[in-house]
């Protein structure tokens, strides 16, 4: 029988193992469980199991989940594409955001982040497989757009997010998560509060933490399939 409260000890498992493995402190890699498509008693039987972490893909249904749990101990994570005409509220109702890979869009989350609250935290999305069909910016574009993000007063880079090629094998994603880690240990010199690789999802939460995820995305593995909303 699927039950959420199993599902999330079995992820938990997971996720001590593969940080025993290699050698680093489990309580280094947060769990950020993915809820798009899910209703609230959903997540609300994730909290109650302990998650205090979820990750949005569509800004209206996080909006609706956001205003009808109204639970203030949730941090929420933007991680889905932005337009840069919606910005406002993920800039007012979310702590993280994963996915800026333009000026434009950091600089409307900077300006539109409410007095009072503190930086939005900034996660740069890289495309790191090249893929057409995927948002995010070269390695190549990093440190220019760092630089000027670094300059905006209400956003705090945090680090790097990818999204690997979906069909990559193991070798593959060890590589590219590997160049993550030198980019994000890279970017430290210009921002030292980037402290944070975005990667790994349920099928390859492994092969990231090996390659030092600080945030592992998961979705699948702890509420089941999805039976629309698939990315
Ligand atoms: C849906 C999604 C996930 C979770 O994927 P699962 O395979 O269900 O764990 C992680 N990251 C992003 C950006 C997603 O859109």
């Amino acid at each position: 029988m699927f039950s959420i409260a199993d599902n999330l000890e079995n992820v938990r498992n997971r996720i001590e193992k593969a940080a025993t493995a290699a050698q680093r402190d489990h309580a280094s890699v947060r769990l950020l469980a993915v809820s798009k498509t899910r209703q609230a008693s959903e997540l609300i039987e994730a909290v109650q199991h302990g998650v205090h972490e979820f990750g949005e893909n569509y800004l209206q249904e996080a909006l609706d989940k956001i205003t009808e749990m109204n639970d203030p101990s949730i941090t929420w994570h933007f991680i889905g594409p932005i337009q840069s005409n919606k910005t406002r509220p993920i800039a007012e109702h979310f702590q993280w955001v994963h996915t800026v890979d333009r000026l434009k869009v950091a600089q409307r989350l900077s300006s539109q982040r409410p007095t009072g609250l503190p930086p939005l935290n900034i996660c740069i999305q890289i495309n790191i497989d090249n893929e057409d069909s995927k948002s995010g910016i070269a390695l190549s574009e990093l440190q220019p757009l760092a630089r000027q993000i670094n300059e905006l007063p209400n956003l705090h880079i945090r680090g790097l997010m990818a999204i690997p090629r979906a069909d990559a094998d193991n070798t593959e994603l060890q590589h590219s998560y590997t160049q993550l880690q030198n980019a994000l240990a890279e970017l430290k010199k210009l921002c030292p509060s980037a402290d944070t690789l975005s990667i790994g999802m349920s099928d390859d939460l492994e092969v990231a933490i090996h390659c030092g995820a600080t945030i592992v995305r998961i979705g699948t593995a702890i509420f089941g399939p999805r039976s629309y909303g698939q990315p």
